[in-house]
């Protein structure tokens, strides 16, 4: 029991160091703003455009965190670039490595002007031949969901398309997804066989509420010329930012989720407050509207299952009422209580009648098997839980977490 809990410190160094900290960074640009960015410094214009893509071979494709390992861009422009920009990667603060292999990483992010370095996390989650990595969008959340820990946190700021970006290239460094250093310069990517093989914009934050950097940072991730992850294998989470889902269907294509957790108004106030602004109605309007549904792209509603609150069968038949119409898989996640909660998880049998009732009714159903429970990776438990656990004696806590695991076991 005592590999329950594995903290490795980056075997890279990711640390940006202090110098760099104001240096714009490369990553994030796009390919315009990055040859805006280039003509800024002096790059010949007949040479931004072939620079550019360079420049966006290397860090996307390659993965490179340092000018130097550019192998074909002369000395004088890698020199050129040291002096204006920086690559590097944010700092991993701790990685926390889950017995069910499930990985997650507390990223610290340099200032901004006059604010403070942010700390996220983001969380990797291996499955039989793929992985999914959980992307935050913000620092905090503006809204209060009230099963969600992250939702008692204020908002510090968004994340921008850097940073957002910067999980994913991070994670990739971390799991061996990028190609060898000494591959030629050049090489494409595999698609298939990647360790990060899906991305879900469901960690810490609204995205919609961070809508701009969301789009740019997916629309890098999704380049078929770089990152070149299928839109298909990105999902936005979002609590139903209804004029935003139209945006998000329109201009970044990617596909959607949902967090639902109710199907009646009154007690979706409650449990998702945005829902007061943006009732059922229209929420489902929305996701009706959303371009290129069908049975092959569905959209996945979350319902997290709080006993006696939301898991009755009324609110299973509600749910299929609900849905009608809309091509739509259904999330079952059983709640991880957190610290101050007043929320139970419901009981496993209730969770699989509701489930059966809805898979008849022909939707798929599955109960999401929680994962990362001992690193505190759960859905709605990111940033806060580790801010308090540098607070308390580590030792104590993993003791606690060994011991409550093997009570549930
Ligand atoms: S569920 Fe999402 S939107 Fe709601 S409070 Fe938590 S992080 Fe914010």
């Amino acid at each position: 029991m005592t590999d329950m809990l594995s903290l490795d410190r980056p075997a890279r160094p990711a640390t940006r160091p202090a110098a760099l900290q104001e240096m714009p960074s490369l990553i994030g640009l796009t390919r315009e703003e990055m040859g805006k960015a280039l003509a800024e410094v002096g790059v010949a214009e007949r040479q931004v455009k072939m620079r550019v893509s360079q420049l966006w071979h290397w860090l996307y494709v390659r993965g490179v965190s340092d000018f130097d390992h550019m192998t074909n861009v002369s000395k004088d422009m890698r020199e050129t670039l040291k002096r204006h920009f920086t690559i590097a990667r944010p700092e991993v603060v701790e990685e926390q490595i889950s017995t069910d292999g499930t990985r997650k990483w507390l990223l610290r992010f340099p200032a901004r002007g006059a604010g403070r370095p942010v700390e996220i996390e983001t969380v990797y989650i291996p499955e039989e031949g793929r992985g999914t990595l959980c992307i935050s969008s913000q620092v905090g959340c503006t809204l209060t969901c009230s099963f969600c820990h992250t939702g008692t946190q204020k908002l510090v700021r968004n994340l921008t398309a850097e940073e957002i970006l910067a999980q994913l290239l991070l994670a990739r460094d971390r799991l061996g997804d990028f190609p060898d250093r000494d591959t030629p310069p050049g090489t494409i990517a595999p698609a298939e066989g990647r360790k990060v093989s899906n991305v879900v914009m469901m960690g810490m934050g609204e995205p919609l509420y961070n809508f701009e950097s969301v789009k740019t940072a997916l629309l890098i991730a999704t380049d078929g010329d770089g990152l070149s992850l299928s839109k298909r294998r990105v999902t936005l989470s979002t609590s139903g930012i209804v004029p935003e889902i139209y945006r998000t269907g329109e201009e970044i294509g990617v596909m959607l989720a949902i967090s639902l957790h109710a199907v009646r108004d009154d007690l979706r106030d409650m449990l998702v407050p945005i829902n007061k602004k943006y009732p059922l109605k229209d929420l489902m309007d929305a996701c009706r509207a959303y371009p290129g549904l069908s049975n092959a792209r569905r959209i996945t509603f979350e319902y997290v299952m709080l006993e006696g609150v939301n898991d009755s069968l009324e609110d299973a038949k509600e749910l299929v009422k609900l849905l009608k119409g809309v091509p739509a898989k259904i999330n079952l996640i059983p709640f991880n209580p957190w610290p101050g909660t007043n929320y139970q998880c419901s009981q496993w049998d209730q969770i699989e009648k509701f489930a059966d009732f809805i898979n008849a009714a022909g939707y798929a159903s599955p109960i999401r098997t929680p994962r990362g429970r001992d690193i505190l990776a759960a859905c709605g438990q990111l940033k806060s839980e580790s801010e308090r656990m540098r607070k308390v004696d580590r030792m104590a806590f993993e003791a606690m977490m060994i011991a409550n695991h093997g009570a549930d076991d």
